[in-house]
């Protein structure tokens, strides 16, 4: 079995891969959103109970809405589930002179005192397409490809990082993000909305250092391939696809978009590049307005009988609900309760 799950997690994410034995599935958790969900602490606890493990716990960057959840979280020792490695980008794997003062951020200052396993499948350096060559051996016969951060990248967030902390103390947080999101202005609703306006709208990417540094990958298991976009680049997702070696478009069982679904993150190019029945778009919307319009009418536009995904629904995404709309552009759409959606791959 294969299921990815968007746990409820804000404007974030936290995802819950099982694969393996649907009895004793292995489990890898992406980010842990703005907090910890009651919903993800019952799957840990369950999985304690049955003497499990988290494979992999991947912290993409150090956005808020994806790494404040996993500090609750390694203050409570995941509730009591053993993690085989964590893979986590920090200051100390950043290019450039070695540690800054600021080394105590919260969560490497957590991961250090927990003794946890950090970056182990890198022999503890970083994590970084210019350092890893091979797909990454995961437990349970899966593996990972990965995509997202290069050096350059991570260069540009150690000076953003240092900045941040200086200024704060702590961690980073959406302060990075600078794009502004306008989408809800934007965004007529209903019929009116014109899907090849939308699709055709500039594009202009994503700068956010933070968001440039995101760990995104390749999930491989048995047949099935996922990607996993965290918020990176565009770009640097299709370099390092194209490095590949393969033709595109590339084939996935399911795509989590890049940056929620945001019109800086998915570009019409890297839509065209892949060949996936499910697009995953997680978010509730607030504060950056994700999935933009624009992402959305791209996916839909120039997707193959796309299945659109929300694990919210919204004034962003149900306008995506209409019979009109859905004859017209071929694809279908799947809303998830309460911020969680399961996709079980066949
Ligand atoms: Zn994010």
């Amino acid at each position: 079995m294969l299921e990815v799950t968007a746990l409820p997690a804000n404007y974030g994410d936290c995802l819950w891969i099982e694969y393996g034995d649907s009895h004793a599935p292995h489990v890898i958790l992406i980010d842990c959103g703005l907090s910890v969900s009651k919903n993800l602490r019952q799957k840990l606890e369950a999985l304690v109970a049955r003497g499990g493990q988290l494979e992999l716990v991947v912290v993409t960057h150090i956005d808020r809405d994806h790494i404040a959840g996993m500090i609750g979280l390694l203050e409570k020792d995941f509730f009591g589930v053993p993690v085989r490695d964590l893979w986590f980008n920090g200051l100390r794997h950043l290019p450039g002179e070695a540690f800054s003062e600021k080394e105590g951020e919260r969560l490497t200052e957590l991961i250090l005192g927990k003794g946890l396993p950090w970056n182990q499948d890198f022999g503890g350096g970083p994590i970084s397409v210019d350092s890893v060559g091979a797909p990454v051996d995961i437990p349970g016969g899966a593996s990972i490809h990965l995509l997202s951060p290069d050096d350059g990248l991570l260069k540009r967030l150690r000076k953003k990082w240092i900045d941040v902390c200086d200024a704060a103390g702590l961690y980073a947080d959406p302060l990075a993000e600078h794009i502004v999101e306008s989408e809800r202005e934007g965004f007529g609703g209903g019929n009116a909305m014109d899907v090849d306006a939308l699709a055709d709208a500039p594009f202009i990417e994503d700068v956010a250092e933070a968001n440039g540094s995101s760990i995104a990958f390749v999930f491989q298991y048995g047949t099935h391939r996922i990607l996993f976009g965290a918020d990176a680049y565009p770009s640097r997702l299709l370099a390092s696809l194209s490095a590949v070696g393969e033709q595109p478009p590339y084939k996935f069982a399911l795509v989590k978009l890049p940056h929620h679904g945001s019109k800086a993150n998915v570009s019409i190019p890297f839509i065209k590049a892949l060949n996936s029945p499910r697009y995953l778009f997680s978010s509730n919307g607030k504060i950056y307005g994700h999935p933009s319009p624009e992402a959305v009418a791209r996916t839909v536009r120039h997707g193959k009988t796309p299945e659109l995904i929300f694990n919210y629904e919204t004034s962003l995404t149900s306008p995506w609900n209409d019979a009109l709309l859905i004859a017209q552009h071929q694809y279908s759409t799947v809303y998830g309760a309460e911020g969680t959606v399961t996709v079980s791959l066949p």
